[in-house]
């Protein structure tokens, strides 16, 4: 559910732009008056400047993924259409982030926001199939709205229509974080370590028995690596 403060913010943007996606960020920034500098020496990972006629978003040069920048970018919006002060600096800020690590409540609005810049609830929901998740149709969502894999499949497990699946990180074998649209999903029921061997599995498989804190019966199985030793198990069945 997105908050009054946020849904004023995207009918500002909606009232210039039209709503198109993906949502080009630049455009807005243009029509904004919001000039973009990507690639600074920064010891943050963004800047918003907004003072004595200047409207800038500094960019590090240390974020290189092209998804990150552009979720920087709209979380850099949400503080110029949400907050208006004069400057802000923000550090961890990531797509792909499970955990909000910068508490601060503006931080926490900044995100929601750019979020429903980019990917939005409603629009959201047009691609989510009424059968279980398939990375199939999260390649499809992450195509659509130019975000990427793994911020795409963490926003359609939110809204799944089988609330029984559950999607894991696993970084070298151990769990990084999980996400459920089930309620009744604990810690202690995913596993800390993976219970498959993950880089010798097939994308998609059956896999009873594996998966018995969660579920029983047969398991639907699919695996993902978006980089390195990082693999996004995505998993659906009969939830205990
Ligand atoms: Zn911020």
């Amino acid at each position: 559910m997105i908050s009054e403060n946020i849904s004023n913010a995207i009918e500002i943007v909606s009232s210039f732009i039209e709503r198109r996606f993906p949502v080009d960020v630049e455009c807005i920034c243009s029509e904004l008056g919001i000039t973009i500098k990507d690639n600074q020496s920064l010891d943050k990972d963004g800047y918003l400047i907004c003072q004595n006629g200047k409207k800038i978003i500094l960019i590090s040069n240390r974020i290189t993924n092209r998804h990150r920048k552009r979720f920087i970018i709209a979380h850099e919006l949400g503080h110029f259409l949400l907050h208006r002060d004069k400057l802000y600096s923000c550090d961890h800020i990531s797509d792909i982030t499970q955990e909000n690590i910068n508490s601060q409540a503006q931080e926490k609005e900044a995100n929601a926001f750019a979020n429903e810049l980019l990917i939005p609830q409603t629009e959201l929901k047009k691609h989510i199939p009424i059968a279980p998740l398939t990375f199939s149709a999260i390649f499809d969502i992450a195509r659509v709205f130019d975000i990427s894999v793994t911020h795409a499949a963490m926003q359609a497990i939110t809204v799944s229509n089988a609330e029984s699946e559950v999607l894991i990180c696993y970084d070298n074998h151990f769990r990084k974080w999980y996400l459920s649209a089930h309620r009744y999903t604990f810690p202690r029921m995913v596993p800390m370590k993976c219970p498959v061997d993950l880089p010798s599995v097939a994308a998609a498989t059956d896999i009873t028995g594996a998966w018995t804190e969660l579920y029983y019966g047969s398991v639907h199985q699919e695996v993902f690596c978006p980089y390195g030793n990082q693999y996004l198990v995505l998993l659906s069945g009969n939830h205990r």
